[in-house]
Parts: C-alpha cells; structure tokens; sequence
C-alpha cells in the first residue's frame, strides 16, 4: 500500500473527478490514504470536511506563502473545532521565485503558523522555493518543528539541512521528468528513511502521463520509476515510504 502525502483534490476550483471516483482509482492502483492539503482558509476547511467524510482522507490545513497576503485568520479555528482528522499544518513556507506576496509578510505568517504547529503538537509540510537561506535560521527558533519539504528540488547541501533536522523528503512527479542532473543526484542521495511520496495533483503528473491531470493514483507510477532510480523493488520502495508517512504524520 501507498500514501499520497500531499494533494489538493478538495480544492472545488479544480476540475477533478468525483472523490468517490478518485479514491477507486488510487485503490485500484494500490493507493490508500490520501491527505489533502490546503494553501488558503477556503480549501483547508474543504480539505476539513472531506477527511470528515472519507476513513482513507486526511487533512492538513494552512495558509500557501503565495496567499499570505491575506493573512492566516479562521486557520486556528478549524482546530478548535475538530482536530481529530487534521494530521498536519501545511501547505506553509516561503516562496521566493513567485513572491505572491511580500517577503517580510510570508515569514510573518510562517512563524505564526509554526507557532500553531508547536502548540497543536502537528508535524508541517512545508513549501520552500529560493528560499532556504531565510528559512533555517527561521526553523532553528522552533525548536521541536517536524515535517517534510514538500516537492524538495534543491541542492544536496539544503538537503542535509534538513535530514539533520529530522525533515522527511517529499519526492513526487519531478523524480520521473526531471532532466537536471544535479536534482537527479539528489533524489539518488535521500535516505529512504526519509522518503515520502506525493503527487501534489493536480500539478506535476509523473512521466509517462505528462499533459494528463494528476491524481492520487499516480503515486504509485512515482513509486515505480524511483524504485527503480534507487534499484530497489516496488514492494519494498511502498513498505517503506508508507511507514515514514504513518510516523509523520500519525495515520
Ligand atoms: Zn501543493
């Protein structure tokens, strides 16, 4: 069995399949749980109210760096509300490539949501683009902050970073399409204690489905060509990951 660790098939602004379709689909292809991720108030409380609904759906709830600008209000009132579904903060970091919204205002929100994280006791997925160097120092004030670097793409040095922090690596479509050869060399040099897969759907389709919309079930694509990139078996490479997702995030 698989986990997606990071979806937004909740978000009603994207033209999916039915849940009931989409979870067929992931079962079928050995897919279990699934967990929904939010990037605004919005679609965290949609990602809320489907985990509500569906055993095999999980929720993390947060607000993107793009969407900061907003601000994170009504976030913390989902918790209060019923956590018992709600295994992670997240989507949350820092987005320096786009910079949606004003630098000094992600790292506001950041730290207030990772204030969150601590009292709540939830581990984080975070989003970090071009913006490590403003994020480790940032991290080392939340001492105690676990959590995974979502769609991790940067170099092996920010890699070690975060392995020595006890951060989980969120591999997805971008292992199987890539043809950065330093990023190559990276996803070759996770620890697979440390892996966790995703498909981030509906962004970033795995090869050989690039142009389609992606999907929970498209994990285990991912999860076939990177047992191959690290020339270990299917079984093992679904094993493994599976119980590094189970222990992050408690499900
Ligand atoms: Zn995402």
């Amino acid at each position: 069995m698989l986990i997606d660790t990071h979806c937004h098939i909740q978000d009603s602004s994207y033209d999916f399949p039915s849940i009931d379709e989409l979870i067929k689909r992931a079962r079928n292809s050995s897919v279990d749980k699934i967990i929904c991720i939010g990037t605004n108030l919005k679609n965290s409380r949609e990602a809320v109210s489907i985990a509500g609904r569906y055993d095999n759906i999980f929720a993390a709830i947060g607000v993107h760096p793009h969407d900061t600008k907003d601000g994170i209000s009504g976030i913390i009132d989902l918790l209060k509300v019923n956590k018992t579904k709600i295994v992670a903060i997240g989507e949350i970091g820092l987005d320096y490539y786009y910079n949606n919204s004003p630098k000094d205002i992600q790292i506001r929100e950041l730290e207030a949501q990772l204030q969150i994280a601590i009292d709540y006791n939830l581990p984080v997925s975070f989003h970090i683009r071009e913006a490590f160097d403003d994020f480790w120092p940032i991290i080392n004030n939340f001492s105690g902050i676990r959590g995974v670097l979502h769609s991790f793409t940067d170099s092996i040095d920010n890699l070690n970073k975060a392995l020595k922090l006890g951060f989980y690596i969120g591999v997805n479509g971008i292992s199987t399409f890539t043809k950065n050869s330093s990023q190559k060399d990276m996803f070759r040099n996770i620890p697979l204690d440390r892996v966790v897969f995703e498909t981030d759907a509906p962004f970033l389709t795995p090869s050989p489905f690039r142009g389609k919309m992606n999907e929970p079930s498209m994990v285990s694509e991912i999860a076939k060509q990177y047992a191959n990139i690290r020339g270990t078996s299917f079984a093992e490479m679904a094993n493994l990951t599976t119980k590094n997702a189970e222990e992050l995030f408690g499900i």
